[in-house]
């Protein structure tokens, strides 16, 4: 295609997750979308994550040749994934005749902070993807990646590219920014565990924060902080069919909520519980500070009630910081004098979502019980005005995701 670039044209960036672009032929099938929207004569960007399970594969690949942590070395090993989808979809688009152009995180001006394995964006220079549109070319951008101010190259977290494609957006005031995936929308629960889930039309930013939050994979959650304080429409879509799928938008104003808008779940959890801690002031502080200076996470915590001067501290981690966490605690728990630390990475923290629960006394009430009936025991419960979380065994969440969504099955969405 070497029609002249017309600067009116609308623009979009359209991501395609990894399983999207899984073999040689998914790949053609994507230059062939890619295609299609630009011969209507709209502008398109393009973000890619590497094929299928390729970041797992490269992270398991890492775990046989070292068991240190490199994390400047596990950046530069993950960012080759995206660099071999970039390279394939172009040449796939050049074959088509249409004038592609693959381009790194960094040569894409996607500016991060220094925190490898999870760095923030800093700042947007699309000046040279911009160039490349307004020359009537197709920039194919490596989602997940980024350079730091020392010109080292970052990754930006699991799930990334979302983040990748936002900030694009963003920067180049593209109309919509398409997310592209295996499943056709944002659903009521993840469609593969609950085949009575409904696909959503709409849902607010909040809500969606919140489902992100608590482990819906569909967005990575700061794609869609970005994509709020951008003002960007987010519209996740399949890269298998045509239909319409979810538009992520402002709440709209004058719009009753749905009581529940949806079901998360999350298994990279795992639960710690320090028990027989001296029941005094500073004792949780002298927990968590060494955790949070070790830039671990905590999530959901609970401290029983004191006996005979201890009592036990429990909270859920991300799975993958457990290891350094138990040696931190363990030292922490010899100097608080406590009886010890236990560790469980069976568990899932099931959540229910909506802003409507405001004002609904009963939703709590309701969710506890289904998951009673189903013969579920709960571990930790916390809440915020628009969110419950339980945290359950692990082998039951599929029972427990089904079980609450079949209770709200009338209030969703
Ligand atoms: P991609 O590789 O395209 O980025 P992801 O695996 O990151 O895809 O995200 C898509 C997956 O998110 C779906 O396959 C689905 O199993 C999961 N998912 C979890 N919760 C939801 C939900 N509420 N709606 C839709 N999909 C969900
Ligand atoms: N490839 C990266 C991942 O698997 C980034 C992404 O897919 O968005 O997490
Ligand atoms: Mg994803």
């Amino acid at each position: 295609m070497s029609s002249a670039p017309d600067a009116s044209a609308p623009l979009v960036v359209q991501k395609y997750g990894g399983s999207s672009l899984a073999t040689p032929e998914r790949i053609t099938h994507v230059a062939q979308r890619v295609a299609a929207t630009a011969r209507e004569g709209v502008s398109v960007c393009v973000v890619v994550s590497a094929m299928g399970r390729t970041t797992d594969d490269l992270l398991d690949l890492a775990g046989q040749v070292s068991a240190g942590r490199h994390p400047r070395e596990i950046d530069m090993l993950l960012t080759a994934g995206e660099q071999i989808s970039i390279a394939l979809l172009t040449m796939a688009l050049l074959d088509q005749g249409l004038p592609a152009v693959s381009l790194t995180g960094p040569q894409a001006g996607i500016l991060t902070d220094s925190s490898h394995g999870n760095a923030r964006i800093i700042g947007m220079r699309a000046d040279r993807v911009a160039a490349a549109i307004a020359r009537g070319e197709i920039p194919i951008v490596a989602g997940f990646q980024g350079v730091s101010q020392a010109h080292e190259v970052t990754t930006l977290g699991r799930g990334g590219s979302d983040t990748t494609a936002v900030a694009l957006a963003a920067a180049l005031g593209a109309e919509v920014c398409e997310i592209y995936t295996d499943v056709d929308g944002v659903y009521t629960a993840d469609p593969r565990l609950v085949p009575g889930a409904r696909k959503l039309e709409r849902v607010s930013y909040d809500e969606m924060l919140d489902l992100a939050a608590c482990g819906a994979r569909v967005l990575m959650l700061r794609s869609v902080e970005y994509a709020r304080r951008t003002g960007v429409t987010i519209h996740v879509r399949s890269s298998f069919g045509e239909e319409e799928g979810t538009r992520v938008v402002e709440e709209e104003a004058g719009v009753e909520h749905a009581i529940v808008s949806g079901i998360a779940h999350d298994t990279s959890e795992a639960k710690v519980t320090v028990f027989g801690v001296p029941d005094q002031p500073g004792i949780a502080a002298s927990v968590f500070r060494p955790l949070a200076e070790a830039g671990i996470n905590v999530d959901m915590i609970v401290q029983n009630v004191s006996e005979e001067g201890h009592t036990d501290i429990s909270f859920t981690l991300p799975e993958d910081d457990l290891a350094r966490a138990t040696l931190i605690l363990d030292a922490v728990a010899l100097r608080v004098s406590a009886a010890g630390v236990n560790a469980d990475r069976n568990i899932a923290k099931v959540s229910l979502i909506g802003a409507g629960m405001k004002s609904d006394p009963g939703v709590a009430a309701d969710m506890f019980e289904a998951l009673a009936e189903a013969g579920i025991n709960i571990g930790i419960i916390s809440t915020s005005s628009i969110r419950i979380s339980c945290v359950i065994d692990q082998d039951a969440v599929e029972q427990a995701v089904n079980a609450v969504h079949a209770r709200f099955a009338l209030q969703l969405g």
